[in-house]
């Protein structure tokens, strides 16, 4: 029997299209699960994979999706068997492997995690990769000595995915939240997750030539990169730090190293990707204990298959706001 999926194609002179087309479970790749999915979502670097592949799509015809949950149809694996509720992100699931933008997906079980009690498949997707890596991020502020009533977190890229989820499990946390923005029209939807401060992206945007201002902010979840993390490092207090999730803004680090040797600023890498399985179950359950249902369901819009091309290139413009949940049925 037949399924939907999105697939995109490269022609000869190496232009990337995308759309969805019914093909058969033959063509899904080796792996030991086959789940039917229910929910997908849109991450930044599903932007690149369902367009011009950003490096990251390794052969094509390819089926975008960096993360799914679903039901498991068939296991050869024994920690599932056909029923099961799960979970995949990372793993290079939706770059390198075929991914969760189709009815159907098979991949190794240790790429896998049981989804987690007390969420939805739908709940589950609109956490997503972007909401996993937030609560990664927190994880690692809290394991590094973050703690409530020393002034604010800054959240940057509040308004994106990796951002929103921030900004509303510190708030849950009971932490004050700063978020940066570009886009002021958000600020009531930053509000409404938690923040009490709304900094305009403009401000903090740019190369100061002090490489320390005043001590403003208690941690940060930096979703941005580039000349905005080098901005915060000399903003942070004495001995605070970074969570580096992303680089929305840029690669590049126009830093120095005096926040490091003058204020024991500590700049925590992220990787979502290539998680131990125990710190993945960690990171899921501490995201069912702490973020809160009712803020999960104001970042969400729903899609289907078909706004994938659209919403690919919106995300990459830094146009989506919160989390998408694609329903592949
Ligand atoms: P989104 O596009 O949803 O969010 C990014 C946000 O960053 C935007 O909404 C915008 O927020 C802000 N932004 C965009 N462009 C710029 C710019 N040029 N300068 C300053 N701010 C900008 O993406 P995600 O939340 O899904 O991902 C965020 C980043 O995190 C990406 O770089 C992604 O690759 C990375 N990531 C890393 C992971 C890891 O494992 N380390 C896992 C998941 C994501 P606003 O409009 O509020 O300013």
């Amino acid at each position: 029997m037949g399924f939907n999926a999105l697939i995109v194609e490269k022609d000869e002179e190496g232009k990337t299209s995308a759309s969805v087309q019914e093909i058969t479970e033959d063509r899904l790749p080796a792996g030991d699960v086959t789940v039917a999915v229910d929910f997908s979502t849109v991450n930044y670097k599903d932007g690149l994979c369902v367009g011009p592949g950003g490096g990251l799509v390794r052969a094509y015809p390819h089926v975008p999706g960096i993360d799914f949950a679903g039901t498991v149809e068939a296991s050869s694996d024994d920690r599932y068997k056909p029923g099961d509720k799960v979970v995949l992100t990372g793993w290079r699931v939706g770059e390198a492997h075929w991914g969760g933008y189709a009815q159907k997906a098979r991949v190794k079980a240790d790429w896998l995690v049981p989804l987690p009690e007390g969420l939805t498949t739908r709940q589950a997707m609109a956490v997503g990769t972007a909401g996993f890596t937030a609560m990664l991020a927190v994880m690692a502020l809290e394991d590094h000595g973050l703690k409530t009533g020393n002034g604010p977190v800054l959240v940057t890229g509040a308004a994106g995915g990796v951002g929103s989820v921030a900004t509303a499990i510190l708030a849950a946390k009971g932490y004050e939240v700063a978020g940066v923005t570009g886009r002021p029209e958000t600020e009531n939807y930053l509000k409404s997750l938690g923040a009490s401060q709304i900094v305009p992206r403009e401000e903090i945007n740019e190369t100061n030539k002090r490489p320390l201002e005043s001590e403003s902010w208690s941690g940060c979840v930096d979703a941005v990169g580039g000349a905005m993390l080098a901005r915060v490092l000399g903003q942070m207090k004495y001995g605070a730090s970074v969570a580096a999730v992303g680089l929305a803004g840029g690669a590049a680090l126009p830093a120095t190293v005096i926040p490091f040797l003058l204020r024991g600023i500590n700049l925590l890498g992220i990787d979502s990707v290539m998680q131990p399985y125990e710190n993945r179950v960690r990171a899921w359950g501490e995201i069912a204990r702490h973020l809160p249902m009712s803020k999960l369901d104001e970042m969400v819009q729903p899609a289907t298959l078909a706004d994938l091309p659209k919403l690919g290139r919106d995300i990459l413009k830094g146009q989506v706001k919160g989390r998408v949940v694609v329903d592949v049925n």
